[in-house]
């Protein structure tokens, strides 16, 4: 099978590997049906996060079902899935917590399409097929009537997101309307999906960038878009703060701009 692979900064190539095959009856095999690039792998492509090369790319991203194992009962066959990019068993003290990242069936931070840092090579999902160790922890179906595009990031940067506004839903909700404001530090994809969901949960959105497609894009998220470096003081301060720019002064800025006990989430990759 073809499996595109990452050879030097900027520079990918297809190569021809071996097919995954399934050796155990909790097992699945899945061909990737769209991939959504995530912030890393721009990094990595950009030579801001470098990877040794020659491993196996793509890490979120959804596909159809076309094996299974004797013991699996969450898909079929044909099922269109979300696959997680984080390797999990759901059995595990872990899993079982929820915090399927850590799962200690395998290595510590186990995920497709990152080997070198992952603790193993799971492959990636810009190849034709891919093996599920754990097909019923891991895959989630979804309907039909869903348009794949619009949740190619499900199965990580579109949670990333949520987490950051989607918890502390009810705890908005108790706040009197005009309090029920959320900042976002935006770069790249997670603080987009931050402002759509804290948008879509009625709160009032001031999104800072300095990108103009971003912040195009945010604006038409629903919320109020700032072509600032930093929030001005005169904006006040926030029951929920999100940062995304793993710049650590902006981070300061963003926890001064914070309630006191409220909750600032931080998505960002200190790569040093
Ligand atoms: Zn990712
Ligand atoms: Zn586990």
């Amino acid at each position: 099978m073809r499996q595109l692979t990452y050879e030097a900064t900027g520079q990918y190539a297809w190569r021809e590997m071996p097919e995954p095959q399934l050796t155990a009856p909790e097992q699945a095999l899945v061909r990737p049906l769209m991939v959504a690039c995530c912030d890393l792998d721009v990094a990595v492509c950009h030579g801001r996060l470098p990877l040794p090369p020659g491993y196996a790319v793509g890490h979120e991203g959804l596909a159809e079902v076309v094996a299974v194992g004797d013991e699996v009962k969450g898909a079929r066959v044909g099922d269109r899935v979300v696959v997680p990019f984080q390797i999990n068993c759901g059995a595990c003290r872990e899993c079982r917590r929820g915090v399927t990242g850590s799962c200690s069936a395998g290595p510590l931070m186990a995920a497709y399409g990152m080997a070198p840092i992952a603790g193993l090579d799971g492959g990636g999902f810009m190849s034709d097929l891919v093996l599920v160790p754990y097909a019923d922890a891991m895959l989630i179906p979804f309907p039909d009537a869903v348009d794949p595009i619009s949740i190619a990031s499900l199965s990580d940067n579109i949670p990333d997101g949520w987490r950051t506004v989607g918890p502390f839903a009810d705890e908005l909700d108790r706040l009197d309307p005009v309090d029920r404001r959320v900042l976002v530090l935006g770069r790249l994809s997670i603080g987009l999906y931050s402002a759509a969901i804290a948008a879509a949960l009625g709160a009032h959105v001031d999104y800072v960038d300095t990108d103009p497609w971003r912040l195009a894009a945010a604006e038409k998220l629903g919320a109020v878009v700032h072509d600032v470096a930093k929030p001005d003081k005169s904006w006040g301060s926030y029951p929920i703060t999100v940062h995304t720019t793993s710049d650590a002064a902006l981070l300061a800025a963003t926890l001064r701009a914070t309630w006191p006990g409220a909750v600032c989430t931080d998505t960002g990759i200190y790569a040093e």
